[in-house]
Order: C-alpha cells, then sequence, then structure tokens
C-alpha cells in the first residue's frame, strides 16, 4: 500500500503530540498509515475509538453487532439518547467521521465468530480487544496468534479494569491462553462504572498508540489490574507456558 505524506492540516491538528520526545513527523506517518481493529464499539470501545481517532490512526475497522439500550449510557461514552436502538458499529464510524474526516473509519455491524474472522481481521497492524465476553476474547488470542498480529487485552468489572499487551512477534510475551482457561463461563450481566471502563480504555488505546509510534515499553509479559475501589494499579508478572495450546510449541 502507498504510503501517504502528512498534510498541512495535519500538521496542525497533531501538533501537541508530535512534540512528544521521539515522536516527530515519522511516530505521525506510522500512525497515518496503520490499521487498527477495535473490536467491541461498547463501553471500552467508546473510549478507545475517540483517542485512536482523535491521534490519527489512518485505518479504523469497528466490529459490534450490537445495538443501543438505555442501560448502555452510563459507560459507552459516544453515544447518547437518540441513539438508542440503532446499531453500534454504525453510530460509531458516523460519529468518529466527524471528529476526523482525514482518516479512514468502517464501522461492520457483524459477528465475529470463527466463519467471520478471516474476512473481518485481515489486514490488522493491530487489534484492540473491547470485548464483554471470553469466548471473542480467545477467538480472537488465536487469531492474532496464528496470524502474528499484537493485541492489546482490555477487561473490566466493577470497579476494576485489566489490560495486557500480546505481542506474537515477542517470543517472551505470553497469550490470553497461557493463563486463562479457555472454560470460564459466560458472565450473564455484570457490573460496571463507566469513569473505571474510561480509565481502563485510556490505558488500551496509549498501549495501542505507543506500539504503532514505536514508542516506550507495552504491558508485554505485565498484566496491569487496576484496583478503583483503592485506587491502586498493581502488575502481575505472567510468564508464557511453553504448554499452551494457542502460542506453545505443540
Ligand atoms: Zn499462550
Amino acid at each position: 500500500m502507498e504510503k501517504k505524506p502528512i498534510s498541512k492540516n495535519e500538521l496542525e491538528r497533531y501538533d501537541r503530540q508530535i512534540i512528544i520526545s521521539n515522536w516527530g513527523l515519522d511516530g505521525q506517518l506510522r500512525l497515518k498509515n496503520s490499521t487498527v481493529i477495535v473490536i467491541g464499539a461498547g463501553g471500552l470501545g467508546s473510549t478507545v475509538l475517540l483517542y485512536l481517532a482523535a491521534a490519527g490512526i489512518g485505518n479504523i475497522r469497528i466490529i459490534d453487532n450490537d445495538i443501543l439500550e438505555l442501560s448502555n449510557l452510563n459507560r459507552q461514552v459516544l453515544y447518547n439518547e437518540d441513539d438508542i436502538n440503532k446499531p453500534k458499529a454504525l453510530l460509531a464510524q458516523m460519529k468518529l467521521s466527524k471528529l476526523n474526516k482525514d482518516i479512514r473509519i468502517v464501522g461492520i455491524n457483524e459477528t465475529l465468530d470463527e466463519k467471520s474472522a478471516d474476512k473481518l481481521l485481515n489486514g490488522a497492524d493491530l487489534i484492540v480487544d473491547c470485548l464483554d465476553n471470553f469466548k471473542t476474547r480467545f477467538l480472537v488470542n488465536r487469531y492474532c496468534i496464528n496470524n502474528k498480529i499484537p493485541f492489546v487485552h482490555g477487561a473490566i468489572y466493577g470497579l476494576e479494569g485489566r489490560v495486557m499487551f500480546i505481542d506474537p512477534k515477542n517470543e517472551e510475551s505470553p497469550c490470553l491462553n497461557c493463563f486463562y482457561p479457555e472454560d470460564i463461563p459466560p458472565m450473564g450481566k455484570f457490573p460496571v462504572l463507566g469513569s473505571v471502563v474510561g480509565i481502563t480504555a485510556s490505558i488500551e488505546a496509549t498501549e495501542a498508540i505507543k506500539y504503532l509510534t514505536k514508542i516506550g515499553k507495552n504491558l508485554i509479559g505485565e498484566f496491569l489490574v487496576i484496583d478503583g475501589r483503592l485506587m491502586k494499579f498493581k502488575s502481575i508478572i505472567i510468564k508464557k507456558n511453553p504448554k499452551c495450546k494457542t502460542c506453545g510449541v505443540n
């Protein structure tokens, strides 16, 4: 694909991040020429998408098969009351296109499963997990390991958030299956506080942007737990499991 240069308008729009140490025009160009897929346009997805679009990721694909409900509005900050009963992927595409007309945003109102994974996830430089269930997370984990696509895992429960970065190109990087058993049962309705979703999603977006601009160090092998009740951030070191059925050496 042809690399697009930075325009005068973009220089002005991204001025305050281009001057970040080690970012520069190179960092901005990397974002502009990147394709990021955000899976889930709910609570985590709302904030992740806002920051990725604002930062100038050139190509954003949004996968979500859900319609907006009133009970989503305590945390899904991309939407408002007029959006109820409309598909989130298409709403997100419309809203983000107004935020940044210089980037390409495609919302896909489809279900991600084993059959659709290749079609929906191809061409990604990075994937962001903004899901609410482990069944689809494990599918994304497998897809990313098999296709060597880095991905940011994020999850929330009540006042707790969790983030980890999985880089299948890095031999030290554990995957979700290295420490989570695959038989985690569906949770059904679980408690969520919007502001903690926002913190967790902001960390996911930061990890994605850092990776693409090649700035700093990602949460590889390090599970960040945000304990909103005590407002403590804990890092749990996770080692790659050589017997892992997804990323281990068979
Ligand atoms: Zn693994």
